[in-house]
């Protein structure tokens, strides 16, 4: 695990932020400077505050204008027109747009279907219905503008220019502190699942709506007060000026250029775009800015498509002293340029040199394979075998039927899960085994019966819900977070468990799961840089790091060569004798034979058979289902 330095990069950030009125005071140099600074930090706020929902979560979104929009307009309204305190118009428009923000979340995050395009196209309307409301409604303008007046200064802050840089800081510096500290701690990696997969992160506890709440009220939170500050020094507001397409497409293009997974990814993207369309209209190709952006933009995507800031974390001392190099040297100079053209020549030359050949960012090697346990550590024989019916049951299941459109896939399965247990949940192919794992966790409702964990009605339970029931599944096809490292991935489930962890509470203990199943050695690794098997283990530490009391395998034994498959039985075998029960879903019989206590075999949706291994393997429904069919010989 490498060392958190991003406070050092935190710290350069405030230190900047300081550095400019102390300048401003030593040298006195032009106002110009003040208004420019101001413009980058309206800028890093919204592209901050827009990242936060769309970047962490990957809920794309083309909202930004709204949330700014309303910002906007209640500074116009309350404090142009009415004459109320101009701070507490600010926090009003906070506040005004994260309820903005929370409504659309409430009707969009709702509905699961509403992901990708769809919810981008949706966020998309939000910006229109406001600016019709706007124009039409007297009350707030009426379709002929809002004059804004300076606000009374207080004495020290005075000039104008200075006031709002302060004003403005203080609101890109709340939006920096936000998505500086989401990403080291639980509701930053709750949004990183949702990104990578939001199915699974519901699955194993995550309250994917309440997140995603808390992500697009962050984003209209400090979008809307950023608005009401940038009122401050608009003088004059108009809904054609307002509610444009301007504001949601910079955000999204200073984000992307930045880099989305970075804290700092559109604060850097702010600063390469403002200064960038600042320097073009200086020299007068405005009309030409947007293509030279758009050029720009293309040419960074590929060279860098994570962007630039993962470039520049790789050396940033390289790239601090670069910068500080040319603007320092230009401004001691004196001989060429103002100020902003130094930043410029800095910031052209940092992306230069960050994109010299350096050499290659090491990735966790590979040092050996998972294995390492499989011999000795498996109690080998299990004593107390004897749980069929007896022991309590925690999973009930009764007359379950699941039907999809015209296919029947369940058509009417009981069955009980008891604790303790081992049992096989065995069937050909499209049987219906992987429909009824999902009715369990909570993945699909079903069409008609009922399902009980631990004695409580599943029915109106949201996954991460059931989860915190004691109900852990892994995926046929494994499902694990892509940008997470195997460790973190264990760490996510643990952070979202019944028992509730801090981050690096999270990480340590992840260990152990990882231990269990034999992946310690690649706890550094990302989840592409390991085989299938590997995946697999990955799956089941994950699940078992929720620490269930039943354990859900689909399949975790498919596609496994032999050695691989006596590894992962001796991990299962091993997690059986800790106390977990386990439904371990198989199409082949022979390798549930050497494990279940009990079995449920499917056919077509139907339950053909149950009971105990050697008895139900010589029932004749199940050898006409398995050799009748010429596949997967039952028996060995
Ligand atoms: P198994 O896991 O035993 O191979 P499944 O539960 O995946 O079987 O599938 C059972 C049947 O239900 C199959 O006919 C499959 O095509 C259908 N099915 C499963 N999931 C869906 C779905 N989400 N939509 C439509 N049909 C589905
Ligand atoms: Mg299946």
């Amino acid at each position: 695990m490498r060392r958190d330095r991003g406070w050092v990069g935190l710290a350069v950030v405030v230190l900047g932020l300081v550095l400019i009125p102390v300048l401003w005071e030593l040298t006195n140099f032009p106002v110009f400077v003040f208004v420019f600074a101001s413009g980058i930090l309206f800028w890093v706020a919204q592209a901050t505050s827009w990242n936060i929902l769309s970047g962490y979560s990957g809920y794309f979104s083309f909202g930004q204008g709204a949330f700014y929009g309303v910002g906007v307009y209640t500074m116009a309204v309350f404090f142009g027109r009415h004459g109320w305190n101009w701070l507490l118009v600010v926090a009003l428009g906070g506040l005004l747009a994260m309820l903005f923000g929370l409504g659309i979340g409430a009707i969009a995050f709702r509905l699961r279907s509403l992901k990708g395009e769809i919810f981008a196209l949706l966020t998309l309307a939000f910006p229109f219905i406001l600016a019709a409301i706007v124009r039409l409604s007297n009350t707030i303008d009426g379709g002929q503008g809002i004059v804004i007046p300076v606000p009374p200064l207080p004495e020290l802050m005075a000039p104008f220019q200075r006031f709002y840089f302060l004003i403005s800081a203080a609101v890109a510096l709340l939006a920096i502190v936000v998505s500086y500290l989401l990403p080291r701690n639980r509701y930053g990696w709750a949004l990183f699942a949702i990104r990578d997969d939001e199915t699974v992160a519901e699955g194993f506890g995550v309250p994917t709506f309440f997140h995603k709440m808390v992500a697009i009220g962050a984003n209209g939170l400090i979008g809307g007060m950023s608005g009401a500050v940038v009122a401050l020094n608009l003088g004059f507001v108009s809904v054609e000026g307002t509610f444009t397409l301007r504001v949601p497409l910079f955000v999204i293009v200073m984000s992307v250029l930045g880099g989305r997974n970075h804290w700092a990814g559109p604060l850097v993207g702010a600063i390469y775009i403002h200064t960038l369309q600042n320097r073009l209209a200086d020299a007068g190709f405005d009309g030409w800015s947007l293509i030279v952006l758009g050029v720009v933009l293309v040419v960074l995507m590929l060279a860098a498509p994570e962007g630039l800031m993962s470039r520049f974390a790789v050396r940033p001392w390289l790239i601090v002293g670069v910068l500080a190099t040319v603007i320092g040297g230009l401004a001691l100079w004196n001989g060429w340029g103002e100020p902003v053209d130094w930043l410029a020549a800095g910031l052209v030359a940092a992306a230069l040199v960050a994109f010299l050949p350096a050499s290659r960012r090491k990735t966790p090697a590979r040092t050996s394979r998972a294995g390492g346990l499989g011999e000795s550590a498996v109690p080998e024989e299990r004593s107390e075998v004897s749980m069929t019916t007896a022991s309590r049951p925690l999973v009930v299941a009764t007359d379950v039927k699941k039907d999809f459109g015209g296919v029947h896939a369940l058509r009417g399965v009981s069955m009980t899960v008891g604790e303790g247990e081992l049992l096989g949940l065995v069937g050909p192919n499209g049987s219906g085994k992987t429909t009824l794992v999902n009715l369990i966790s909570g993945s699909f409702t079903p069409s008609s019966g009922s399902i009980t964990v631990d004695g409580v009605d599943v029915a109106s339970l949201r996954p991460h819900q059931i989860a915190h029931l004691g109900i852990a599944r892994t995926y046929q096809i494994p499902r694990p977070f892509a940008s997470l490292s195997v460790r973190d991935n264990v760490a996510v489930a643990i952070m979202f468990g019944s028992d509730p962890r801090t981050l690096s509470e999270s990480r340590q203990a992840a260990a152990e799961y990882l231990t269990m199943v034999g992946l310690t050695q690649l706890a550094d690794a990302y989840p592409a840089q390991v085989n299938l098997h590997e995946r697999q283990l990955l799956e089941i530490a994950r699940a078992m790091a929720t620490r269930p009391a039943v354990l859900l395998l689909d399949e975790a034994l498919a596609g496994l060569n032999p050695v691989e498959i006596d590894n992962a039985v001796a991990v299962v075998r091993r997690i059986h004798g800790s106390g977990v029960s386990i439904v371990l879903v198989e199409h082949l019989l022979r390798v549930v034979n050497q494990l279940a206590t009990r079995l449920v075999v499917l056919d077509q949706g139907r339950q053909l058979a149950e009971g105990e291994p050697g008895q139900v393997m010589r029932d004749p429904a199940v050898v006409t289902a398995y050799l009748g069919r010429g596949q997967h010989a039952a028996g060995d």
